[in-house]
């Protein structure tokens, strides 16, 4: 036995060579239209930010198909393998700098340009209490002890940009009126990262507005199928159109995700007929997204429950969902169930308030009667109207309290996510931290 602990010796040692040469951090490149950096490597974990394409940052180790990323040195990610490239091992991420910013008016949004020295992660918060968005820069560092403080723009103060971390640089942007309209980023061609924002809209008038109708479900998925076999996807796209004209009857210019029997994406998956319907609307530069449903439970209560419901998701998006609520219920003597706060795929993006209708219940005999009928259908789409037309006049008033709001806790109609998502405990590859940076 004893001759052989020579060998044994010799191989650990190259075990352990082999393994510090591959112990490297690797640089990555986000390729995906929405990279989501999440805080674990699963999809159920909380996105932390959503990043576009041309991102940087750095890969500390992979679990199976999603890369664990560092964000800045205080703050660690997880990124799907099928979002990003890696770079070549040459490519070294250096703390980037932030040199200089600019705000600017184009077609009437607030143009935010952040001069980087480099494609940085960041992400972005939307607060309404108070009205603002905290950009954060990560990997970023202020390149100066200032940078030059500018007039506000139609109402939008940015404050001097604040050094939190060595290598993380917050903005702060203070907004005219907590009823905000949307906002999206993006790196241009030059590696500068802009915010467009529409800080509140114009005017309270439906004519010109760009409003986004989403029939739900459509072509081979039926939605939820009633009692007598109505079926969702009919109901939904006759209330949807009906909105569409009245909407255009006002001069407003309607974007609908379908206006027949079909799937927007056919062959595409849930995920991807999703991602299409919420692709369709930002391309047409929507300032309104609206997804017309009707509801249905299954078992003991399928017989019982009835009414409207409304959900929204960002912080924006609130008010919406509340006068869409109202108006449903006033025109419709529906039972006032709740406006819920739900992480829906075509309620996620940022570009303008979004929300989603359940108008009444498919489950329900009599309400699945009542959503057949073209006269019910007319009232939910006129129901519909007037909640957009309420919801402008008052999202262009002058800052003030939000309204109260009919509010329940909400019920997680597709069963509860899991708060923490339970993962198989594979082994992790260490690729190594980033290196140190060297003294300027
Ligand atoms: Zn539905």
């Amino acid at each position: 036995m004893s001759d052989r602990l020579p060998i044994l010796l010799v191989s650990l040692i190259l075990v352990s060579i082999s393994a510090t040469s591959a112990c490297a951090a690797r640089a990555l490149v986000t390729v995906s239209e929405r990279s989501a950096v999440r805080s674990g490597p699963t999809d159920s974990h909380a996105r932390i930010t959503v990043l576009p394409p041309t991102a940087r940052l750095w890969a500390t180790g992979r679990v199976g198909t999603w890369y664990k990323v560092s964000l800045y040195s205080g703050l660690d990610g997880w990124i799907a393998a099928s979002d990003v490239k890696e770079l070549g091992t040459d490519v070294k991420l250096d703390t980037a700098r932030l040199t200089d910013m600019s705000l600017s008016l184009q077609d009437g949004r607030i143009r935010v340009l952040m001069y980087l020295t480099d494609r940085v992660p960041f992400r972005i918060r939307q607060s309404v209490f108070p009205a603002q968005l905290d950009i954060d820069l990560f990997r970023c560092a202020a390149a100066q002890e200032g940078i030059r403080q500018f007039p506000g723009v139609a109402g939008v103060i940015p404050l001097v940009p604040q050094q939190m971390a060595n290598d993380w640089t917050q903005i702060t942007l203070q907004l005219p009126n907590v009823h905000q309209a949307g906002y999206r980023a993006s790196y241009t061609s030059g590696g500068h990262l802009v915010v467009d924002i529409n800080p509140s809209f114009a005017d309270a008038g439906i004519a010109g507005k760009r409003i986004a109708i989403d029939p739900g479900h459509g072509g081979p998925d039926s939605g939820a199928v009633g009692p007598t076999r109505v079926r969702e996807k009919d109901v939904n796209l006759a209330i949807s159109m009906l909105l569409a004209r009245r909407l255009q009857a006002e001069g407003a210019q309607v974007i609908l995700t379908r206006d027949r029997d079909t799937a927007v994406s056919p062959g595409a998956g849930k995920g991807g007929e999703l991602a299409a319907r919420v692709d369709v609307t930002k391309a047409a530069n929507a300032d309104l997204f609206i997804s017309v449903h009707n509801n249905a439970v299954g078992g003991g209560n399928a017989a019982t429950a009835k009414g409207s419901e409304c959900y929204y998701w960002t912080p924006m998006s609130r008010l919406l969902a509340i006068k869409l609520q109202e108006g449903l219920v006033s025109a419709l003597g529906t039972r006032d169930r709740f406006v819920g706060w739900q992480r829906f795929a075509v309620l996620r993006e940022t570009d303008c308030p979004r929300a989603l209708v359940e108008c009444a219940f498919m489950s329900n005999p009599q309400e699945e009667k009542l959503l057949a009928d073209p006269k019910y259908q007319s009232r939910a789409a006129e129901g519909l109207y007037a909640g957009i037309k309420n919801y402008l006049a008052e999202a262009v008033t002058p800052p003030g309290p939000m309204p109260d709001a009919p509010m329940q806790d909400t019920p997680q109609p597709d069963g509860p996510e899991p708060l923490t998502p339970r993962m198989d405990a594979p082994q992790i590859e260490l690729f190594g931290v980033p290196p140190m940076e060297t003294e300027r």
